[in-house]
């Protein structure tokens, strides 16, 4: 399987991190290596002092596809999560100033974390789903996928114009704003309407 992530799709996350607004989705993969298992610590690595969460919209894959149109994306998941993009935000910044690829601050081991998912169907709305991440049980970054650029069957149109999907992929959808750093003991805990999908604690 692979991880299919979606950059600067909120626009005060864009401003806070004073990116430009994209024209098109910005787009980025982490390997499967780079999924935290499940119950295990989060580990800063020793390469970066500057380690961010970004709690995200998870849309894990159930079809084979490849072009698909916006009007039959929605034939590609039935399960909504949430999640951590772990951003090595010091490694991030030297990469972008030099206009070098991402994958070192975005797709080092157990920078994916993948929490519990939901069946689509128990959402109203798919464009109005409210999340949050808590960081010792304080409100750090909460977001709605109503504020989304593009929303989710647009996304998953775009990425399969380049990337054929697979039964598994897990697209991560972008984060709001809130992105912070961790540090060690910090437990960070993501929900998606008041229920808990993970809770991670950070060595
Ligand atoms: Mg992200």
């Amino acid at each position: 399987m692979k991880i299919i992530c979606i950059g600067r799709n909120y626009t005060k996350h864009i401003e806070e991190l004073q990116n430009e607004r994209p024209t098109e989705p910005v787009i980025f993969l982490k390997p499967d290596t780079a999924i935290l298992p499940k119950n295990f610590p989060f580990f800063i690595p020793d390469f970066s002092s500057d380690i961010h969460h970004e709690v995200e919209i998870l849309v894990k894959i159930n079809r084979v596809g490849k072009h698909i149109d916006p009007k039959f994306a929605h034939k590609y998941y039935e399960e909504i999560g949430l999640g951590i993009d772990f951003t090595a935000r010091d490694v991030q910044s030297k990469l972008k100033e030099k206009g070098l690829p991402w994958e070192k601050a975005k797709a080092f081991d157990g920078s994916a974390v993948i929490g519990e998912f939901l069946p689509k169907s128990s959402f109203n709305s798919l464009e109005n789903i409210s999340f949050e991440l808590k960081n010792n049980g304080e409100t750090v970054q909460a977001g709605n996928t109503s504020h989304m650029l593009w929303k989710i069957d647009e996304l998953i149109s775009y990425v399969s114009q380049y990337f054929t999907l697979k039964i598994g992929d897990i697209i991560f959808t972008g984060t709001p704003e809130g992105v912070a750093q961790v540090k060690t003991e910090d437990v960070l805990e993501g929900f998606i309407e008041g229920k808990k999908l993970f809770r991670i604690q950070v060595k």
